[in-house]
């Protein structure tokens, strides 16, 4: 397959490897086996057939040009506040580029600012969401800026005006009012459907996802166990080891709109052997440790911090058959293994998936059996 090769690329910052997949595949197993190679063989990392535009969500900061007055869209230098101008990208979701650029020539028409865009779009269901960020609660014209948007992009199925009226760097903010369609849009992994609103976390490359859920499925060894799938977002790995052989899974979720995403989840999916709390992971599975409950398989997928030592000593007390840790991040995946390998668990199978193609980021799956 030929390369591409990104024209932002030194600009940009959002990629970090200039070099062929192949090399960026050996360079990750390097360092995978740098980080984990102590707790046991690393597999063969799974890389992606075709590894452009596998971004499903697309984020664009907008701002006006102050030489020559224009609109203009782009991404954030990384580590800094610099917008750098980029209408297309090698990794984001081609239509997703598309309709950025489109809002950004009808913001002309419609005299006003977006602070930012985000498009997300399924490309198993087709289904579109785009998020009109702006600080101001008044959209002027929306019912015609919709209409226009529409026009452009019939396959869009719904639109969000989200209001963000602080300096944070998070792009979303608290309010937000559904302009067209449902506020949400579908998605389907491993024969499931998943909703996924403009807040919940979901994963950005669904065809690598399948790869890592299957894997974790897999490892978790599911046969009428009881399951916990902490930090579970909107419950998808959980649903689906409810599907695939579980014989109870319990999810733990911090985010209010994620454990909400997951119970409609589960309704949709005809599950019913599942069942979400919203709380922090470790004051939840604490909580089950003191009160003695039995859990078979504990599956954790925490955000790039990793989880905690007051989570671990919980798993250990529990004392589960078996771990299966998801994780986006081996430096803290290689701190959170070093701990609980001191408290009867053993390294089995150790799996890097590549969800992150040109980033320097990598997923990785462990299994751990409990031992004597
Ligand atoms: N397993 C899910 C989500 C993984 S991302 C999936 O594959 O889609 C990590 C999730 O952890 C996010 O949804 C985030 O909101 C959640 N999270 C972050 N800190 C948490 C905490 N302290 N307790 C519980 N969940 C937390």
């Amino acid at each position: 397959m030929p390369e591409k090769k990104c024209k932002f690329y030194k600009k940009c910052g959002g990629c970090q490897l200039d070099m062929p997949y192949e090399a960026q595949l050996e360079y990750k197993m390097k360092l995978e086996q740098k980080l984990l190679g102590k707790f046991g063989n690393v597999s063969p990392i799974i890389g992606m057939y075709y590894p452009y535009h596998y971004r499903n969500k697309v984020q664009a900061a907008f701002y006006k040009d102050a030489r020559s007055g224009q609109i203009l869209s782009g991404v954030y230098q990384s580590n800094s506040k610099k917008i750098v101008p980029v209408d297309t990208c090698m990794i984001e979701d081609k239509k997703a580029d598309e309709i950025i650029q489109t809002i950004r020539k009808l913001t002309k028409d419609f005299r006003f600012l977006p602070r930012h865009v985000l498009v997300k779009h399924s490309p198993n269901t087709n289904e579109i969401m785009v998020v009109v960020v702006t600080d101001s609660p008044i959209l002027p014209a929306k019912k015609n800026f919709c209409k226009a948007l529409k026009k452009a992009h019939p396959e869009i199925t719904t639109i969000i005006h989200n209001i963000n009226p602080y300096d944070t760097s998070l792009v979303l903010g608290p309010r937000e009012e559904i302009l067209f369609g449902l506020g949400y849009i579908t998605d389907k992994l491993l024969g499931c459907t998943f909703r996924i609103s403009a807040k919940s976390f979901y994963q950005i490359n669904s065809t690598q996802t399948e790869k890592l859920y299957t894997t974790a499925l897999k490892y978790a060894d599911l046969n009428n166990k009881t399951v916990l799938d902490a930090y579970c977002g909107t419950g998808t790995i959980g649903i689906l080891a409810a599907k695939h052989g579980a014989a109870q899974v319990i999810g733990v979720e911090l985010e209010k709109s994620a454990v909400k995403d997951a119970i409609q989840n589960a309704k949709q999916n005809q599950i019913k052997n599942i069942h979400f709390c919203n709380a922090d992971a470790t004051e939840f599975i604490t909580e089950l440790a003191q009160n003695k409950e039995t859990v078979d398989v504990v599956i954790l997928d925490p955000p790039r911090a990793g989880s905690t030592e007051a989570f671990l000593d919980a798993v250990a007390a529990l004392s589960p058959q078996k771990i299966v840790y998801v994780s986006c991040n081996p430096e803290t995946l290689q701190r959170d293994l070093d701990y609980i390998t001191k408290k009867h668990y053993k390294v089995t199978a150790i799996q890097p998936v590549d969800m992150f193609p040109h980033t320097t980021h990598i997923e990785t799956v462990v299994s751990l059996d409990f031992c004597i």
